[in-house]
């Protein structure tokens, strides 16, 4: 099948892009090498929708931050994911730092920032009571807030798909090959697959580089830069109300306390630049690096309530995302260098490649069809009992906890894997089964039974995320 345009690269950035291309009379396909989408950097970071003063808004990245921010709203009520304002705060801890609070005060009134404030100690300890008693004061925006990136993706990517998008999975682009007199890119797979697209767009992310070189598309070089963090449980007494950030250093925003839209509390990131593009490891070192700023901020922070750590990724080219049509590769967009605010700005790099699509040529007709809503999912731990109860008559599966710490039925790891999640760390992102204080020790092998059940699949074909990382030696 010819494709009008093939997304490489399923994060938040092709995610958006697939959405928003799902409302026009075209044919569009996503190339995904992972098994499940958001297997990459939009899997593991901060869940912050940024405020929009952090950076000046000479760069691309800043624009679009401020245009994807107030874009959230109606994507939540369409796709129906995790997302709250729930405002940001920096704290300013000593005196001299209130003249960088003053600094990012007047770049987001220059951005155009609602309701930016700057804080007396009084009104940022009214704000947030459980900063330190020691904070001089800071900044507050209320715009800010937080979301759950992954399942802002699945929402994104399922939108697209009621829509006409089609999703490739295990689709690792390796090879692509422009006929000029067909305009078509044949654009070839791993293992031997190939589609043929008029426009291919590459938001491949860390490996953009890659698959720049792979389309004859500019060479240049993506750098990982990790950042490591600790997530603690949602019974610990430190969850601040708001994000915290402290006052910015010369390479990243800091190190934060960041109270999750699940209820949970993420404190992190670090910022090192690392080698190796899959080295996802967290270090002694940093973690407690990582505590002890934190506790900076809010003294109540305690390593007892910590759970678990992880890392993330940044796909780090320069200042400014670099997102533009090619000049050496023809019709061939370059969304690369999505760092941070990545995730804030994602629904604007979906209206911006558009429009790029657009000057570039593309015809784009609206769809009368189109329909922006998903299918609105009950959770478990969202319902009162007598919604509950009137689930479970009708199907025994919602009363069968499979994640205790997380509070997720059968029913809704079925549903998890009927949309196609068929491995654990799928599953996981879904639902948030294993995701609670036992990190799956109790429900794992639950999970991979009902996997098998509902997909057939045998026991070493389950996986924790594709590929390789095969679970069972043998048959449970
Ligand atoms: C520690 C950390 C904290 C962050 N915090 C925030 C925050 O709070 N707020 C915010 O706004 N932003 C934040 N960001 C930035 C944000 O996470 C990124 O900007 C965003 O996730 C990038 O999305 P992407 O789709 O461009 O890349 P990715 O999510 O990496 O997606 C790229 C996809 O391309 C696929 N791919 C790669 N090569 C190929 C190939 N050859 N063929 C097919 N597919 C391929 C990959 O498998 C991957 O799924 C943070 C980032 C990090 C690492």
């Amino acid at each position: 099948m010819d494709y009008d345009v093939a997304i490489i690269g399923c994060g938040v950035s092709g995610a958006n892009i697939a959405r928003r291309l799902s409302a026009y009379n075209i044919k569009t396909v996503i190339l995904e090498k992972a098994a499940d989408v958001s297997f990459g950097t939009s899997k593991a970071n901060s869940g912050i929708v940024h405020g929009g003063f952090h950076h000046n808004k000479k760069y691309l990245k800043t624009r679009l931050e401020i245009q994807g921010n107030l874009m959230f709203d109606q994507l939540k009520r369409e796709l129906d994911f995790p997302f709250r304002r729930c405002g940001i705060i920096v704290a300013a801890l000593h005196e001299e730092e209130m003249k960088a609070v003053e600094h990012l005060y007047m770049q987001g009134v220059e951005n155009g920032v609602i309701g930016i404030e700057i804080c007396s100690r009084e009104r940022i300890l009214e704000l947030e009571p459980k900063l330190n008693y020691d904070v001089t004061g800071g900044l507050y925006a209320p715009g800010g807030g937080i979301i759950e990136p992954y399942r802002f993706v699945f929402a994104l990517v399922e939108s697209a798909m009621k829509n006409g998008v089609q999703l490739l999975t295990n689709f690792k682009v390796s090879e692509a090959k422009r006929d000029e007199s067909a305009g078509l890119w044949t654009v070839h797979a791993e293992d031997g697959r190939e589609i043929k697209a008029r426009y291919a767009i590459n938001s491949a992310g860390l490996f953009a580089d890659e698959v720049s070189k792979i389309f004859g598309g500019e060479e240049f070089s993506i750098k990982a830069r990790k950042g490591e963090y600790f997530l603690m449980d949602r019974l610990t007494k430190a969850r601040p109300g708001r994000v915290v950030f402290p006052v910015p250093t010369a390479v990243s925003k800091g190190m934060l306390v960041i109270p999750t839209v699940e209820g949970t509390a993420l404190v992190g990131p670090t910022a090192d630049a690392v080698d190796d593009k899959y080295d996802y490891s967290t270090t002694t070192e940093r973690l407690e690096q990582i505590l002890d700023s934190g506790k900076n901020m809010i003294p109540s922070l305690s390593r007892n309530d910590v759970i678990t750590s992880f890392a993330g990724l940044r796909p780090f080219l320069e200042e400014d995302f670099y997102i533009e049509p090619s000049k050496k590769a023809p019709a061939f967009v370059q969304v690369a260098g999505i760092q941070s605010p990545g995730l804030t700005a994602s629904p604007a790099i979906g209206e911006h490649v558009k429009n790029l699509l657009k000057d570039m040529g593309l015809e784009l007709t609206e769809k009368p069809g189109w329909d922006p809503f998903i299918e609105h999912r009950a959770r478990s731990r969202e319902l009162d009992p007598f919604a509950l109860d009137a689930l479970i008559a009708k199907d025994a599966a919602w009363g069968n906890i499979v994640c205790r710490c997380e509070n997720v039925s059968e029913a809704e790891i079925v549903q998890a894997v009927r949309l196609g999640h068929h491995t654990l760390d799928g599953v996981k992102y879904f639902t948030r089964a294993q995701m609670g204080r036992c990190q799956g020790g109790f429900c794992t092998y639950k999970i991979i039974k009902i996997i098998m059940r509902e997909t057939g699949l045998s026991w070493d074909a389950i996986t924790k995320h594709g590929r390789a990382s095969r679970l069972l030696e043998a048959e449970l």
